[in-house]
């Protein structure tokens, strides 16, 4: 059994679904250690998406995360990385599985910046992720 703790960012198009998503990981055994509202910068975000920040998406990434607050997670249990991202579905809400977040609750035909949550892949990402915003 490994605990693990997550970052989860519940991004602005994210928020009007606050509450259901918090359940989804309540649901499945994971814990919500702390919560608090936040804003994305131009310098939060470079650092977040370093790997992304000169593709071609990225200014409309940008410009997404920072349209209204963000929710910043941590969410702790066992294998919390992998089972959190489970739990979002894929990164295109339109091949995301039913029962997953971007799967029930994405509205179809949106540009994938606006897939709702965020979460490390990876615990090398998750503490990288949570000296950005925690
Ligand atoms: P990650 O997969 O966590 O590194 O984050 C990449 C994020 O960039 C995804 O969650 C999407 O929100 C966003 N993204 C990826 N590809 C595109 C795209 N083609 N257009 C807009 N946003 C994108």
């Amino acid at each position: 059994m490994k605990i693990e703790e997550t970052l989860v960012l519940i991004k602005p198009d994210g928020l009007r679904k606050t509450h259901e998503i918090i359940l989804k990981y309540e649901e499945r055994g994971l814990k919500i250690k702390k919560m608090f509202l936040s804003d994305a910068t131009p310098e939060k975000l470079a650092m977040h998406y370093a790997e992304h920040i000169h593709k071609p998406f990225y200014p409309e990434l940008e410009q997404d995360m920072m349209e209204d607050h963000v929710f910043v997670m941590i969410v702790g249990g066992e294998n919390a990385i992998a089972k959190v991202r489970k739990i979002n579905g894929a990164t295109n809400p339109s091949e995301a599985e039913a029962g997953s977040i971007r799967g029930d609750f994405a509205i179809p035909g949106q540009s994938l910046s606006k897939n709702l949550v965020h979460a490390s892949d990876s615990y090398e990402a998750a503490q990288r992720e949570m000296e950005i915003w925690v």
